[in-house]
């Protein structure tokens, strides 16, 4: 049975070449990378300084201090959040962020609201974009951090972040931006933009799981608290042995990603476009979130004569999702798609389709018979 993968808002295959470069870190070059008395943890230490220049010069940071690796954007979240609020506890701390972000900020913002700090969650509009209007509003003189996403994970959505980035600084706030899934269409150059922390992770752009990347400039790596303890690897930031491999591999993908990304981001959204103009032919077809200021590899869409869970498994051979892969499972609706001031049928009847630039035109073209096919047996009955 041919699969078709379009499921890459929640994860994206591996490069092969991303793969080769880990390779030789599993087996020969085993070393730890903060164990420099032997050469194997010296050739570690080189592969990871290696990797980090490849990011400090894609990502035109003016320190390699700046690189903080984690175990995924997740841990990347928690670490920027958590990080500043507690260097602020004392003086009750607010924090602004928006009520779409992934549940790594909501959960932990959640989680300092509940230690006395303050939290304003802002609005999105009918398309998914944060009101800059209201942000000015809630700014206040105790407010430490803004964080809000560069990118939705589940309608795709474009957050206007130089806005944001702008309106911090001239307030004096630390600005931080989940990346995780803007990274795929654009890697951000920190120079121009007013951002003072970014997280973003390698399984979203064809690069291993389990690895991210905290970005925290001066500014902000002066206030930044480790939330984890133990052997000080990583200027203290983040104890842990450094996961070469990974380290390795989420270079590596960015450095293709540096090389790629114009060219396919143009191809992909073509086939996006061309996905939703088919669908819309033959059904009565519903966009969740603007169509124009979101990512070329997101299709978020409803079909209000259906059920989507019920769609979905009546295609085994596609790979789509409802939701988030994070709320797979999880009996909740959608918290994004609720903001959009949806009803609960209309959550409920709700596709998200990602595309990679490994898509193609016959995957598209098979899809949209799929689904038609599907739709039209589910009316029937
Ligand atoms: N933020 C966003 C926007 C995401 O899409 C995801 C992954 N779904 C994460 C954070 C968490 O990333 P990770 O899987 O690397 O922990």
């Amino acid at each position: 049975m041919r699969t078709i993968y379009l499921d890459n808002n929640a994860t994206t295959v591996m490069d092969a070449d991303v793969l080769s470069a880990m390779l030789p870190y599993f087996t020969e070059e085993y070393g730890n990378a903060s164990s420099v008395l032997n050469a194997y943890g010296r050739h570690a230490e080189e592969a990871v300084n290696v990797a980090v220049d490849v990011l400090k010069d894609i990502f035109h940071a003016s320190s390699s201090r700046d690189f903080t690796f984690t175990s995924g954007a997740t841990e990347a979240n928690n670490l920027a959040i958590s990080g500043i609020v507690q260097s602020y506890q004392k003086m009750r701390p607010h924090i602004i962020t928006s009520g779409i972000e992934h549940q790594s900020v909501l959960q932990v913002c959640r989680f300092w609201e509940m230690q006395g700090a303050q939290c304003t969650y802002l609005e999105v509009n009918s398309s998914g974009i944060v009101d800059l209007q209201q942000l000015r509003e809630e700014i206040r003189d105790n407010t430490v951090l803004i964080s809000v996403m560069a990118a939705n994970n589940e309608i795709g959505t474009i957050q206007p972040i130089a806005e944001i980035g702008e309106l911090a600084h001239r307030n004096h706030i630390l600005f931080h931006t989940d990346a995780t899934q803007y990274m795929y269409y654009k890697i951000i150059n920190v120079r121009e933009m007013p951002i003072d922390m970014l997280s973003f992770s390698a399984h979203k752009i064809h690069g291993p799981k389990g690895v991210g990347v905290l970005y925290a400039n001066r500014e902000a790596r002066r206030r930044l608290c480790p939330i984890l303890f133990g052997g000080n690897q990583q200027w203290g930031i983040r104890s842990g042995t450094l996961n070469v491999p990974g380290i390795v591999g989420i270079s590596k993908a960015i450095e293709i990603l540096s090389e790629s990304q114009c060219k396919s981001n143009e191809r992909i959204k073509k086939l996006r476009n061309q996905l939703y103009e088919l669908l819309c032919n033959n059904h009565l077809v519903y966009v969740n979130g603007d169509l124009e200021q979101r990512l070329p590899n997101n299709l978020n869409v409803r079909f209000p004569t259906v059920k989507s869970v019920a769609l979905i498994s009546k295609l085994p051979e596609l790979a789509v999702s409802v939701a988030s892969a994070c709320l797979s499972g999880v009996s909740s609706s959608s918290h994004v798609l609720k903001a959009l001031h949806l009803s609960e049928d209309e959550i409920h009847s709700s596709v998200r389709f990602g595309l990679s630039k490994y898509t193609t035109e016959e995957d598209i073209i098979h899809t949209v018979n799929m689904f038609h096919k599907a739709i039209k047996d589910i009316e029937l009955k």
